[in-house]
């Protein structure tokens, strides 16, 4: 393919999804002008995988393909090749003493009959006034979508424990299809037949490594990028935007003509030298939660009720988790011995609203486990596992797309492009496969001059165009 323009010399910062989709794009369409480099000492960046030292393998937080591309498909398939499991995806609310399937407005059967009443009731009213105009903010949205008794029971609640942000503070803009809007007449009828309706949506079913958790795929696709582009433990300490430099920790300088990063947006900010005071303040203005990641590696039977399951969600207050997966389930590598073994793998949200007491999360984490039937009274509990990641969620926060529309711009008028979950702090495009593709995309702008559809509408990216049928 003749490329039509030239970046001149590339510097990418990151080896996570984002990073590696530019290198992979430009070493597929023979441009070679480019070095990526990654502060720590593998690829993989968030999508990472860790083995503890009893054998268990762990994932940042339950990580789960669901792709929007038959390109980001290929690219798998080429790294991973039949190193695959595929999975029947089966969600689960766990509330008040019981599991109701996911999504929760489908299986109100499943509650208690004043809880049913209530939830139900809700949604009608919802369905007979459908506002006109947008919601001013998620709480707004939850309640006009919803109504007032599933908005109660679980969507304001589980929210609060997801994002650690009050939904009144957030916007609508990001949601797209990740939240279904309730078919009344199914839900009529799932009561009457007192039916589950588990599997829904896209994605009903995901691929999982057969070895080595989700960190195998991106260890895999750096392995496609010859190692000499690839620069491990550098890390990028300041960035020098009207001189065009990147300063490492260990002091080296390198030029660029073109930076491209996929490091937290609010911190590039800061390490850029030469951005005006308007552009930083924006940055400043970023909201983003931590999570923790606390895996519980157990010797003994796993409760029958979780066999089949993936992951539930926790809108109560008595646990700290929003969600727990059911990480043995992915695949048997993921602990020492299957036949005696299996794991659990929760996400404890952290913000300015919601702060976490990490000297008791052991003892909460394990006592609610217990409490919920996730692991018996005399579980053997044989590793414990905690990872606290500092930037977890890009929070969807109202104003978030005027704040993108002055950065990104401005960032880019300077041949710096931040894309990826914290480059481009858009949740809605925040995905492993997203990531990927905003790297990829943008290295066909660079060089060809296409315009990039995953960053700047995510909806029709979202919207399965980008599928083979
Ligand atoms: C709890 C949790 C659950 C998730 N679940 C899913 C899921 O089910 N499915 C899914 O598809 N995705 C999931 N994700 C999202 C997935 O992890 C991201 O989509 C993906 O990792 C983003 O890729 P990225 O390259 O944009 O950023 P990152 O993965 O954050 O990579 C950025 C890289 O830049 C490097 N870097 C940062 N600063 C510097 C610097 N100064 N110098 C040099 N290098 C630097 C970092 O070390 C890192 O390697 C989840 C994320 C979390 C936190």
């Amino acid at each position: 393919m003749a490329l039509t323009h030239d970046p001149g010399r590339v510097l990418i910062l990151g080896a996570g999804p984002t990073g590696l989709g530019a290198a992979h794009r430009f070493q597929q369409l023979g441009f070679d002008n480019f070095r990526l480099l990654e502060a720590a000492t593998s690829a993989g960046g968030l999508a990472t995988s860790v083995v503890d030292e009893q054998g268990f393998t762990w994932d940042l937080g339950g990580h789960v393909q669901f792709s929007h591309y038959s390109y980001y498909d290929d690219v798998l398939e080429a790294a991973l090749g039949d190193e695959w499991l595929w999975h029947e995806r089966e969600s689960w609310v766990w509330i008040k003493g019981r599991f109701v399937p996911y999504p929760f407005q489908n299986n109100i059967h499943r509650l208690d009959p004043e809880d049913m009443e209530l939830a139900l009731r809700g949604l009608e009213r919802a369905a007979a006034v459908r506002p006109t105009t947008a919601a001013a903010h998620f709480g707004a949205w939850i309640q006009t979508t919803f109504g007032e008794g599933i908005a109660q029971l679980f969507l304001y609640p589980y929210n609060f424990k997801v994002w650690g942000v009050p939904p009144e503070r957030m916007g609508v803009t990001w949601m797209g299809e990740r939240v279904a809007v309730p078919d009344l007449e199914r839900i009529r009828r799932n009561i009457a037949e007192g039916r589950d309706d588990v599997s829904w949506g896209p994605n009903h079913r995901f691929r999982f490594p057969k070895r080595g958790g989700t960190g195998a795929i991106w260890r895999r696709v750096a392995a496609l990028i010859p190692p000499t582009h690839l620069l491990f433990d550098h890390r990028m300490a300041r960035v020098d935007a009207a001189g065009r430099a990147v300063t490492l920790a260990n002091g080296r300088t390198m030029r660029y003509d073109t930076l491209i990063t996929s490091a937290p947006l609010d911190l590039l900010a800061e390490s850029c030298e030469g951005l005006p005071a308007d552009t930083r303040r924006a940055a400043r203005a970023l909201v983003h939660s931590s999570v923790h990641i606390v895996g519980v590696g157990l010797k003994g039977p796993m409760p029958a009720e979780l066999g089949r399951k993936c992951w539930m969600y926790y809108p109560e207050d008595h646990n700290p988790y929003y969600r727990v997966t059911v990480f043995s389930n992915y695949s048997p590598a993921n602990v020492p011995d299957p036949e005696s073994h299996f794991s659990l793998m929760a996400e404890v949200c952290e913000s300015p609203y919601k702060p976490v007491d990490e000297s008791s999360l052991r003892d909460w984490v394990l006592a609610a486990m217990r409490k919920d039937g996730l692991i018996g009274a005399d579980a053997d509990v044989v590793s414990f596992w905690h990872r606290r990641v500092q930037h977890g969620y890009p929070t969807p926060f109202l104003g978030r797309d005027a704040v993108l529309d002055h950065l990104i711009p401005a960032l880019a008028r300077r041949r710096i492009h931040s894309r990826g979950r914290f480059g481009g702090w858009k949740y809605e495009v925040a995905n492993q496969d997203h990531s990927f593709m905003q790297g990829v995309e943008l290295a066909d702008r660079l060089l060809d001059g296409k315009p990039e559809t995953t960053y700047f509408d995510p909806v029709r990216a979202n919207s399965g165009v980008f599928l083979r049928k």
